[in-house]
């Protein structure tokens, strides 16, 4: 049997985090390890963009927050976390992809855990330089059906502007943008870099080595996770 599908009856159990800045490869790794665990892979931007398409109340409020490539208001983003992690799907484990960006956001994520019996969270901290990142960022399309991500550079699509599973358009995301990315690695650099310290004091963070390629990061996440997950 392949091992990836034994390992999708091992339960997590665990709220899993990634960190690391824009371009670090966080959304794949963190659909990867889905995959490879069955649980629900629970991204911030996805949540968004569903409540906008859904043109929800929070989604009127978070469109032009986000196309202005700014931080989503806490109260918007735990709402939808805390509405999704009380869903049956999320009690073997979740992926949390985006969130927390805070201090603020993650005592209040370590509450809303806390609140919902899990445990603590295991960080996986995802580790690149700023040269490449912009690389990667520059290059990144989405796939307008499925949300898949492709890079022009790392992991071009056979067809050239065309999704490798469904042929939907590959499309550059308003928040994957130049300006916006310059922005968003500004953010990172306030708000987020914290974090690594705070979940680091509470020995919960392990770095990871983003600068690898996908497959390489992959193997090593997939390791960290093994070692906390239950048969
Ligand atoms: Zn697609």
């Amino acid at each position: 049997m392949d091992s990836a599908v034994a390992m999708a009856r091992m339960a997590v159990q665990r709220a899993l985090i990634f960190l690391g800045p824009p371009g670090a490869g966080k959304g794949t790794q963190a659909r990867r390890i889905a995959e490879r665990y069955g649980i629900p892979h629970l991204s911030t931007g996805d949540m968004f963009r569903d409540h906008v398409r859904r043109d929800t109340e929070l989604g009127r409020r978070a469109r032009p927050i986000m196309e202005r490539g700014e931080l989503v208001p806490d109260e918007i983003v735990l709402g939808m976390i805390e509405e999704r992690i009380a869903r049956p799907d999320c009690r073997q484990g979740f992926v949390l992809d985006g969130f927390p960006r805070t201090l603020a956001q993650a005592e209040a994520l370590d509450r809303l855990l806390e609140a919902h019996g899990f445990g603590r969270p295991l960080v996986l901290h995802l580790v690149a330089d700023e040269a490449q990142l912009l690389r990667r960022l520059a290059g990144r399309r989405t796939c307008k059906l499925c949300g898949a991500v492709y890079n022009m550079y790392d992991h071009p699509p056979k067809v050239p502007g065309r999704c490798d599973d469904d042929g939907g358009e590959l499309v550059e995301r308003p928040d994957d943008r130049e300006d916006v990315v310059r922005q968003r690695l500004t953010s990172y650099h306030h708000q987020t870099r914290p974090l690594v310290e705070y979940y680091r004091a509470r020995g919960v963070l392990v770095d990871v080595d983003g600068t690898a390629d996908i497959e390489a990061v992959s193997h090593q996440v997939f390791a960290l996770v093994d070692r906390i997950a239950v048969p």
